[in-house]
């Protein structure tokens, strides 16, 4: 920093100018972040035995599912989905990552399974709740981020494009998360098979109205090849994925792959499959917009919903006092699910505290 300090001042001294020392402020943010560490949540769905936790596995080199219980098929036959939640920290070259995996076992699993994305809607949701809650506490320091940054949804190779689950699933959550579909168990299928799978998904998303994750469009100046890269990146929707819990031996090099009797597929080989590009997305070149997207769009959409309801009710009952001149102690039903009376009572006090000391929000409650 002091060598890139001087160097600038050396060079803006040249030039018979005053340095002030702004320059160095993207030094001073990347410092902060490097030193708070990073998190990011991402959620995986999709039928039962689509590969999910090996892929996740894969993705991450962790193994996240040690004590994973499957069920039989007797027990599923009543399964109702149930969401759980696996944190891992990983660190690189001094970067601290706190990675959360939020698993939805049990999703399609049962005989009818309408309805079944509603608990993952619900779960969603509820890490809404709780940042909206904390936010518009009075004590907003070191608030736990809970949101859902992204959601891999796993396709089977082995339908005709997508099935009624899967776009009932995606249209119920396309506003509340990001949404990033993957055609599962790629080596199950020939290249032309998978193109003209993904042909068909791709074509089945529009027509449905699904709105997935958007890559932002690059900037215009930056250069062919990144631009080339870009495109394939969004033209390999959905991603064919392959994923693997074992290292096998390949052209001399230990690789993660399956090893079937005619050959070995590499999970990070190119020409094999997705896998890759899936990543560097996840990971090198998107984590920071999908965090952006679920901050400014999922979640202040969110957010907006529920300062309307609550400022209905907050003028439903002034003017109920009015007509009545009650004393306003009783607050009307919540409008937040699984919210109990007193609870929303407490969220409206805070809320109303809150914008009491912030006169530029004054017009939320008026
Ligand atoms: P989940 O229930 O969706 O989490 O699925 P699992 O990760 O437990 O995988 C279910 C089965 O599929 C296991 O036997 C895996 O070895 C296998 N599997 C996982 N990924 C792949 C893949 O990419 N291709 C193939 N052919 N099989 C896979």
């Amino acid at each position: 920093t002091s060598f890139l300090g001087g160097w600038i001042y050396i060079l803006m001294k040249d030039q018979d100018k005053e340095y002030v020392g702004f320059a160095t402020l993207p030094n001073q943010v990347h410092r902060k972040s490097v030193k708070k560490g990073f998190d990011f949540t991402l959620m995986v769905a999709g039928e039962s035995g689509l590969g999910k936790s090996t892929l996740v596995n894969s993705l991450f080199l962790t193994d996240l599912y040690k004590d994973r219980k499957l069920l039989n098929a007797e027990e599923r036959i009543t399964q109702t989905v149930e969401i759980t939640k696996h944190t891992v920290d990983i660190e690189e070259k001094g970067v601290k990552l706190k990675l959360t995996i939020v698993d939805t076992p049990g999703f399609g699993d049962a005989v009818n399974n309408t309805e079944c994305w509603k608990s993952v809607a619900d779960y969603i949701d509820q890490q809404f709740e709780q940042y909206f809650r904390d936010e518009s506490g009075l004590n907003r320091k070191n608030i736990q981020d809970n949101r859902v940054h992204c959601c891999l949804y796993f396709i089977s190779p082995f339908g005709h494009g997508l099935r009624p689950l899967d776009v009932e699933f995606m249209k119920a959550l396309h506003e509340k998360v990001n949404i990033v579909p993957v055609l599962a168990k790629a080596d199950t299928l020939t290249p032309a098979e998978v193109k003209k799978k993904k042909i068909k998904i791709r074509e089945e998303i529009e027509q449905y109205g699904i709105k997935i994750y958007q890559f932002p469009d690059c900037d215009s100046d930056e250069d062919e090849d990144f631009k080339q890269q870009d495109q394939e990146l969004k033209d390999s929707i959905p991603f064919a994925v392959i994923g693997s819990n074992t290292v096998v031996e390949a052209k001399g090099k230990r690789v993660r792959g399956r090893l079937y009797p005619w050959g070995i597929v590499e999970v990070e080989n190119p020409a094999h499959c997705d896998f890759v590009k899936l990543r560097n997305m996840l990971v090198r070149s998107h984590m920071q917009d999908l965090k952006d997207v679920t901050r400014e769009t999922h979640y202040e959409n969110y957010r907006a919903h529920c300062i309307q309801s609550m400022t209905r009710m907050v003028v439903k009952e002034r003017n109920r006092n009015k007509l009545t001149r009650e004393s306003g102690t009783d607050f009307p039903i919540p409008m937040v699910p699984g919210v109990t009376d007193t609870e929303t009572e407490k969220l409206i006090r805070e809320k109303d505290e809150e914008v009491r000391h912030s006169p530029k929000q004054c017009y939320i409650f008026c």
